[in-house]
């Protein structure tokens, strides 16, 4: 059983390395922010309590975002481990995750703030089918249609420059207690995200100690 928690500003690759580490060695990847962003574009209660603090690039409350993670962590489909994404983003959410799972290893992707607007004003989202586009890496054949569904491209509502400026400043202050937390107990593997994704990759195979074919 692995369980891992990764971290990284938004852009540095964080939920697309957590996919592809969770697609090799069988762990479920849970990613708090979409799970709030389902419940947003399927107009759930919790969907409409989200919805604006989402959108202004603003952290939903403790209480909600813990229930959240607590109700899918129970779900225990997990047999083989977990890569939660998205969580904890602060420190009394540390402290909640500690109390209630032990964790094999903290990855943090770490990405300078001027490389991270660079990345994150560069990113579109198929209207239609929900495709992630990152136009630095991958432009889609036709500008601004999806290459699967034919939908249109259009920015993530929080991509804007006011929330991400936000959302730079909140993580720093927010997520370096937790860095700081989860250093003390000899967690946390810091890993470059500048290289190419692949090299992201191998890098934090190697730093976790797994095997590389997989
Ligand atoms: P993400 O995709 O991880 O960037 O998350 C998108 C949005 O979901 C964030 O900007 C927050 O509004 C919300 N969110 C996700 N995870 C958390 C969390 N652990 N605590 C509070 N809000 C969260």
């Amino acid at each position: 059983m692995r369980k891992y928690v990764i971290m990284g500003v938004q852009g540095s690759g964080k939920s697309s390395q957590a996919q592809t580490l969770a697609a090799s060695y069988d762990l479920v990847h849970i990613s708090v922010g979409d799970i709030f962003r389902w419940q947003v574009q399927n107009h759930t209660k919790l969907g409409a309590q989200v919805r604006r603090i989402m959108a202004a690039g603003e952290l939903v409350d403790d209480d909600m975002a813990e229930a959240v993670t607590a109700q899918r962590l129970s779900e225990h489909d997990w047999n083989y481990g977990f890569v939660i994404d998205g969580f904890p983003r602060n420190r009394r959410q540390a402290e909640f995750f500690l109390e209630s799972y032990d964790i094999d290893a903290v990855i943090h992707l770490d990405l300078p703030d001027s490389e991270v607007r660079r990345r994150v004003l560069a990113r579109r989202l198929c209207a239609g089918c929900g495709m992630d586009y990152n136009l630095i890496e991958g432009r889609p054949a036709t500008e601004g249609v999806c290459d699967v569904c034919g939908g249109a491209l259009i920015p993530r509502e929080d991509d804007t420059e006011e929330a991400l400026a936000v959302r730079i400043r909140d993580y720093h202050e927010k997520t370096n207690p937790v860095l700081e937390l989860f250093a003390r107990k000899e967690y946390v593997v810091n890993v470059d995200a500048r290289p190419p994704k692949e090299v992201v990759q191998k890098e934090i195979r190697e730093r976790l100690g797994l095997p590389l074919d997989a």
